[in-house]
């Protein structure tokens, strides 16, 4: 448990995540990290146990701590029910009892070698079986690591659900340099989608009295700042890059739990990087890469906070967009030179995904206060057509 006093109205900040080791041969200490566990259950997945999950339990079993290792087979994009259940039936062990709750034994720690579906997947049935978790990162590509929610697949579409946050993130540089190119990409992506999200946070502190917290805040945006500055050395795959991204994620997944909210992480940007993914899952197709889809919902979100700025004569909200322009201007400039590639091409998928964002979630963002000024409409159309323009 990490804790801290802070000036904010929260006065104190909390987080149930014990540690995290981000660096070269990380996986080489997992046997200290975890020493007061010792029935260690891996879960993997194809990809990522040959990525990390052979040297994981190699690791585990030369320590005597390694009680079993789940290797999923097949591509599941979301967690889904079936998923849910390998990992805690553990159906296929010859030797398992009876009582879920017993058998064979009961291991005192799972441990996720993956960064997506794997991770989540673990998150949940840690929750479900009150069973502490832990995360051995394989990718830089997310920003869901220690997040409390996991998605989930249900019934042809995607919802998230309770889940815990994990006690320990591991995150091997030498694994994750390896890692595909466009999951690297979606990473910083998901980073760049701070910088909107914080933006729509101090909006709804400055316009309906929301909770804010300056430290975080601040914090958020200094770790998105390290994935800019860092990011052109993506294309080398280099370690100081691979890991600012990591710490990113470790910065806005603390955030989160301190808050107890996950506005550190997320403004409208992910509401509608999320209607655009949801439209992809209800036809029948894989949702893109999420840190791909943050990135493109961000340079939307920047085109309309730009297009405010412009006409706006609120002095106040003229100052406090005034402070992010910079931060918008090198995002474009960074997907443009790295050709970030765009997932929603289609006009009316991009206006879709705008209307549908306003109303998904009861949050206080851009969207909300344009509706409230009766430029909503206005602005989906035009901040749509200036985002494809970028495209040409
Ligand atoms: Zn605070
Ligand atoms: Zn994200």
């Amino acid at each position: 448990m990490i804790e801290f006093a802070c000036s904010c109205a929260m006065k104190k900040h909390k987080a149930p995540i014990e540690g995290w080791e981000i660096s070269s041969g990380a996986i080489n200490k997992i046997p200290e990290i975890l020493k007061d566990y010792h029935k260690i259950y891996v879960v993997a997945d194809e990809n990522t146990y040959a990525a990390a999950g052979e040297k994981v339990v190699e690791v585990l079993k030369a320590c005597g701590k390694h009680l079993r290792t789940l290797v999923l087979d097949g591509e599941v994009v979301l967690p889904n029910c079936e998923t849910l259940g390998k990992i805690i039936l553990n159906a296929n062990d010859t030797a398992a009892k009876p009582n879920i709750f017993s058998y064979s034994p009961l291991p005192d720690f799972i441990l996720a070698v993956g960064s997506g579906t794997v991770n989540d997947s673990c998150r949940l049935a840690s929750y479900r079986l009150n069973l502490p978790y832990g995360v051995v990162a394989t990718a830089p590509s997310m920003d869901g690591y220690a997040s409390a929610g996991t998605p989930f697949l249900f019934n042809g579409s995607k919802a998230t659900v309770q889940a815990t946050t994990p006690r320990y993130i591991i995150a091997d540089l030498d694994v994750l340099k390896d890692a595909p190119y466009e999951m690297m990409l979606a990473g910083i992506g998901d980073m760049f989608g701070k910088y909107t999200g914080m933006l729509d946070w101090e909006l709804a502190r400055d316009y309906v009295g929301e909770y804010f917290c300056d430290k975080i805040g601040q914090d958020v945006i200094a770790a998105a700042n390290k994935c800019l500055e860092n990011g052109y050395k993506l294309e080398a795959r280099d370690k100081d890059c691979i890991k600012a991204i990591m710490e990113g994620f470790l910065v806005t997944g603390l955030g989160m739990a301190y808050t107890g909210n996950s506005r550190p992480a997320s403004g409208a940007e992910h509401i509608v990087a999320h209607a655009w993914e949801l439209h992809d899952v209800e036809h029948g197709r894989l949702p893109h890469l999420h840190g791909l889809e943050v990135c493109e919902a961000t340079r939307l979100i920047a085109i309309m906070y730009k297009m405010l700025y412009k006409e706006t004569k609120d002095a106040h909200l003229k100052a406090l967009i005034e402070k992010y322009l910079p931060y918008f201007d090198a995002v474009e400039e960074f997907c443009i030179r790295m050709q970030v590639p765009p997932t929603v091409t289609d006009r009316q998928v991009v206006v879709d995904g705008i209307h549908r964002a306003l109303i998904m979630r009861d949050r206080y963002t851009i969207l909300f206060y344009l509706r409230d000024q009766g430029k909503f409409e206005e602005y989906a159309e035009k901040a749509a057509d200036q985002l494809l323009a970028l495209y040409q």
